[in-house]
């Protein structure tokens, strides 16, 4: 079996019992994923039963009372820049209270507490607004517009919101696929996408397909035709790749109307503008992940506790 990791991709069968377990071992060439693909596994027992929608409803609406970006106003949020939040229809971007990095944004994306069925305009608009803080606020730094929905998929607050944030130099994984399409070359990986029965649609400027080796459940790709950045999206552009978006979310909020997911868009001029989205754990009650975007599409972890502090702590009790 270690042989059979090893390869590019692998298919073996063989039962556990009575269960047939199908392990397709993959690895892409461009990101460098390297996936297991069980269907059994998911079929496996879990101690905690998941709770009814109607407790999940009720568990949304209690949250509504204390939300933050329900009233956004009435705290106290900070501007996105030293002048302004920026505003588009429902959209609004501040800067991330508790941030990662010096750019740091929150856009919420509606007045609605909880949407269990997006809007194209969700994200027309907030894209729309982020092209101007890009146009003020962002110099040469890479930029990353991204999605943690709901606590299964590391969203401490339930109404939907977006992050992005600016860095000096791409984020690990980023680096990763720049060097991959360089190698690669972005038509030859989306051939073979196609060539795989991945392909999911072409559009003017983006196509999307089933990511061939995912880091997420049910996980799709898009990516631009041309090597474009988000700031130089047209109208009809910015459209494109919202209702790409919308179909998918809304594609897995039809399979379960709780479903949580991960987003990321990256941009370079190596391979335009590129999005991954991915299905989480729906919400229950006594789950929530501390592992979003950051970590399963930027390879990167944010943690709270200092490892000096930790070596202090438990110098004591060695
Ligand atoms: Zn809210």
């Amino acid at each position: 079996m270690i042989l059979q990791e090893k390869r590019k991709e692998t298919t073996i069968y063989f039962y556990t019992g009575e269960i047939k377990n199908v392990l397709v071992f993959r690895e892409d060439k461009v990101t460098g994923n390297k996936s297991i693909i069980n269907h059994a596994r998911a079929l496996r027992p879990h101690s905690i039963q998941q709770h009814s929608q109607l407790e999940i409803a009720k568990e949304i609406k209690r949250t509504e009372k204390t939300c933050v970006f329900c009233k956004y106003e009435e705290h106290n949020i900070p501007l996105a820049s030293k002048e302004k939040r920026y505003e588009k229809g429902e959209a609004v971007i501040f800067q991330n209270l508790y941030p990662f990095a010096e750019k740091h944004y929150v856009g919420i994306i509606t007045k609605k507490h909880f949407v269990n069925k997006f809007k194209v305009k969700h994200f027309y608009d907030v894209f729309l607004a982020f092209q101007e803080l890009i146009e003020n606020d962002v110099r040469k730094e890479y930029f990353y517009i991204n999605m943690n929905f709901l606590p299964p998929a590391g969203a401490s607050i339930v109404h939907p919101h977006v992050q992005a944030f600016a860095f000096a130099k791409p984020t690990p994984k980023h680096q990763r696929i720049i060097e991959g399409m360089k190698k690669h070359g972005k038509e030859k990986w989306l051939k073979e996408h196609a060539t795989k029965g991945l392909q999911i649609f072409k559009g003017n400027l983006f196509e999307v397909f089933a990511v061939f080796a995912p880091s997420l459940n049910s996980e799709i790709a898009f990516i631009s035709y041309e090597n474009k950045r988000l700031k130089d999206l047209n109208d009809k552009e910015l459209k494109e790749i919202s209702k790409i978006i919308t179909k998918t979310i809304n594609y897995y909020l039809h399979i379960n109307p709780f479903n949580a997911f991960n987003f990321a868009i990256y941009e370079h001029k190596q391979h335009g503008i590129l999005g991954f989205i991915g299905l989480r754990k729906p919400l229950t009650k006594y789950y929530s992940s501390d592992r979003g975007f950051l970590e399963n599409y930027h390879g990167m972890q944010v943690i709270s506790v200092y490892p000096e502090n930790i070596a202090k702590e438990l110098k004591r009790k060695f």
